[in-house]
């Protein structure tokens, strides 16, 4: 019998570590599945998706440029992916599409889990308010955070994200924007979605942010720490990147996909040891 078939379809896609995580999954849970990746060109995603429906696949992830894209070609959306405006993963189902989007809810099982951080009745602030941090909202809100500020570069887009938010949450009111600033007060739970880490850009905040114990968690990973990871380290604070939200994401995929939820831990450090060699 043929194998159920899933791809990552993104621009550029060559460096994406979702077909060896897949393939870790399934070794480890017995499924039986291909997964690969899928190069759609700028002006094909929605044609690159049907032809691959049209092959018999069962399941996609997608990633940077087209989760907005994902978003709009879905027949039907999980809650999660309605709030976060983005889809990251596709189920196929009698030639329906149905969007899901996984990233926040791996970023808070990488937090609670993982980091062993618990997100209830804590003061939150989220830098960013892009496609990562738009995904997060949602589940950070059904985490039950004290409150959950958002600052953003740009404070229209921060506050139209809260604004959006109003109708998918009734937690609203723990939401506020901001723009980055001096003076933002101190967290316990310190989330840097911005892009700025992939730029080795540092971020305009004060280390007063830092809480004594607090957790500061970069969405970016890479196998030095980012300016952010190490402003933060220096404040006292802990840190974590974001290769525990990639590993989590994708086992949140998996599960949606196969009902099966994969032992995350030996594949986060089979993908870190990898991350340090390649130094
Ligand atoms: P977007 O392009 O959608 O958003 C970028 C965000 O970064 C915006 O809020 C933007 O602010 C802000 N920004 C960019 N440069 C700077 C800067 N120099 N100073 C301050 N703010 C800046 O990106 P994504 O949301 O898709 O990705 C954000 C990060 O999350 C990336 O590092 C990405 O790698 C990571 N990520 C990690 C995942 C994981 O599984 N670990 C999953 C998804 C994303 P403005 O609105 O003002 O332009």
């Amino acid at each position: 019998m043929k194998m159920d078939q899933y791809v990552v379809i993104g621009n550029p896609i060559a460096h994406s570590k979702s077909p060896q995580i897949h393939a870790m999954f399934a070794q480890q849970t017995g499924q039986s599945m291909g997964y690969e990746k899928c190069l759609a060109p700028l002006d094909g995603f929605a044609a690159t998706v049907h032809s691959f429906m049209a092959a018999g696949g069962r399941g996609a992830n997608v990633t940077v440029p087209f989760k907005l894209e994902a978003y709009a070609l879905a027949n039907s959306l999980s809650a999660r992916a309605a709030a976060a405006g983005a889809v990251n993963t596709f189920k196929f189902h009698a030639g329906q599409v149905y969007g899901d989007n996984t990233d926040g809810s791996g970023l808070v099982r990488d937090i609670q889990t993982h980091a062993g951080f618990k997100i209830a009745g804590s003061r939150v602030l989220l830098l960013g308010a892009g496609g990562a941090a738009q995904g997060s909202v949602l589940p950070l809100l059904d985490a039950l955070p004290a409150q959950l500020i958002i600052a953003n570069r740009s404070l229209d887009r921060a506050e139209a994200l809260v604004q959006h938010m109003a109708v998918h949450t009734a937690a609203a009111h723990k939401l506020q924007a901001m723009a980055f600033s001096q003076g933002m007060g101190s967290f316990d739970l310190i989330i840097n979605a911005t892009s700025a880490s992939l730029n080795a850009q540092a971020l305009p905040i004060s280390p007063e942010v830092f809480g004594a114990g607090s957790l500061a968690y970069d969405m970016m990973y890479a196998a030095q720490p980012s300016a952010f990871l190490e402003a933060a380290a220096q404040a006292g604070a802990h840190t974590r990147d974001g290769l525990g939200m990639l590993v989590e994401q994708a086992a949140e995929a998996f599960y949606v996909w196969r009902d099966v939820r994969p032992d995350t831990l030996p594949v986060y450090q089979a993908l870190r040891q990898q991350l340090c060699a390649s130094v």
